[in-house]
């Protein structure tokens, strides 16, 4: 037992008229049990404060405990908050795998974002994808018990032994197992598949397609997305980017096994993810394949979706005089929808004049195509001298979640200075595209 656990959470937030507040804890103090039950996670903590009747067993700063008793509705929360949102040290990943992109990263960035976290509760918590390599028989019996859903895992293949191989951990074909268990709890799953060119391609993906099939429709959905290089490769595993030809190979049994699963089961549980219909020239599929858009945060159907909300959204508007001049930056992968929805946009909109910048990224390297991963100092390099009219629109997710600051650290005021121009930041919805460039107007 860690002596974070021995000692309790200490609480950093007491929310105002909780029951909390009634019973006077208050920040500072340690939540030390509940129900006699010491607390090791914030999973623990929710399953135990879910009942009616609670007894709290708390520990104020001079060493004092108190034991309260609580009487409340079912699923009432306390309304106090935890130093750690985990209530536990974060867990950081046992596999060093052939395509991790931390691993390709330029030395000299945040420190955080070299840390590798490979923690189930986080994909509860956040979406992540976990690779169950890490995970006892008891944190899954855990999630069993819990009944917590869904939790998205990385699969890559379904082969053991390639497993093994693609993530270098020898437990990692063995860690497959563990899906089984899920499958009979019936505990929701999602899947992703890093795609590697003769890696876990070709059969070995038609195989992967297979297994995976056995386990819908506890597994609701799987992800197919290409590996992402970046220019810094030296001494890791060689592997090549895809090309026009795999793109379209790849998309063609996609689609196969799309209409198999459709026809038995009625969705089309594997998706590839947009960069690879950009990638092969070809129209991105209509919303009804992506199943209610399950992985977005994969980059499947993100492009459907923005242009079904631009659509909405511009339908919405009446035509009319909106005279401002306005630029936009975007990556290289998304440019071409992005001009697109600016053209249709100054065809609506008499003297409205949008100018879309793609912005090639050199900070990791020019296969990175993805809007989410420019950097500050590239956007200012390549629009230094070029016009930019009143306003630059910035995609939110150029940004650190919460903050106005880009992976490279440059923040969006250096961006202003550097360009001499107010920059807006755009979230990354159709109708906020709308809103955005008519700014007041609308
Ligand atoms: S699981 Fe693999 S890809 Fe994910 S952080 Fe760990 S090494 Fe990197």
């Amino acid at each position: 037992m860690s002596d974070k656990k021995q000692k309790g959470h200490i609480i950093s937030f007491v929310h105002k008229n909780s029951i909390a507040m009634e019973l006077d804890i208050a920040s500072g103090d340690k939540l030390l049990a509940i129900n006699n039950q010491r607390i090791e996670d914030i999973f623990d903590y929710q399953y135990h404060v879910e009942n009616e009747y609670i007894e709290v067993l708390i520990e104020k700063p001079d060493g004092e405990q108190w034991l309260l008793e609580v009487d409340k509705d079912e699923d009432e929360d306390l309304g106090i908050e935890f130093e750690n949102g985990l209530m536990d040290e974060y867990r950081s990943c046992r596999n060093k795998c052939i395509f991790c992109f931390i691993d390709q990263m330029p030395k000299g960035m945040r420190e955080t974002l070299y840390f590798k976290d490979d923690d189930s509760r986080l994909s509860f918590l956040q979406g992540n994808y976990v690779t169950l390599t890490n995970m006892s028989d008891y944190d899954i019996d855990r999630i069993i018990k819990y009944n917590l859903s869904p939790i998205n895992i990385s699969f890559q293949t379904m082969n053991p032994d390639l497993r093994c191989k693609m993530l270098n951990n020898r437990f990692a074909g063995e860690a497959l197992k563990k899906v089984d268990k899920l499958y009979e709890a019936g505990i929701t799953m999602n899947g992703q598949i890093v795609l590697c060119k003769g890696v876990n391609d070709g059969k070995e993906l038609e195989y992967s397609i297979r297994k995976l099939m056995e386990y819908i429709p506890v597994l609701e959905s799987i992800s197919v997305v290409p590996v992402g290089l970046s220019k810094y490769r030296e001494d890791l595993y060689p592997l090549e980017p895809f090309d026009k030809e795999d793109a379209k190979e790849i998309i063609k049994m996609i689609h196969k096994y799309q209409k198999e699963v459709f026809e038995d089961h009625g969705i089309h549980f594997i998706h590839a993810s947009d960069e690879w219909y950009i990638l092969a020239g070809l129209d991105i599929p209509k919303e009804e394949s992506y199943d209610g858009y399950l992985q977005l945060e994969n980059g499947v159907g993100m492009i459907r979706l923005l242009l079904n909300e631009f659509k909405d959204a511009l339908d919405g508007t009446r035509k009319r005089e909106c005279a401002h001049e306005i630029s936009i930056v975007t990556g290289r992968l998304a440019y071409r929808y992005i001009q697109q929805m600016a053209e249709e946009m100054m065809e609506r909109f008499s003297g409205l004049c949008i100018r879309v910048y793609q912005i090639t990224n050199y900070f990791f390297g020019e296969m990175i195509t993805v809007t989410g991963l420019l950097t500050g100092q590239d956007i200012i390099s390549q629009l230094k001298g070029k016009s930019l009219g009143e306003r630059l629109l910035l995609p939110q997710n150029t940004l650190r979640s919460g903050e106005a600051v880009f992976l490279d650290d440059v923040t969006v005021s250096d961006v202003e200075k550097a360009l001499q121009v107010k920059v807006d930041i755009v979230k990354s919805s159709g109708y906020d595209f709308v809103n955005a460039i008519l700014g007041e107007d609308n």
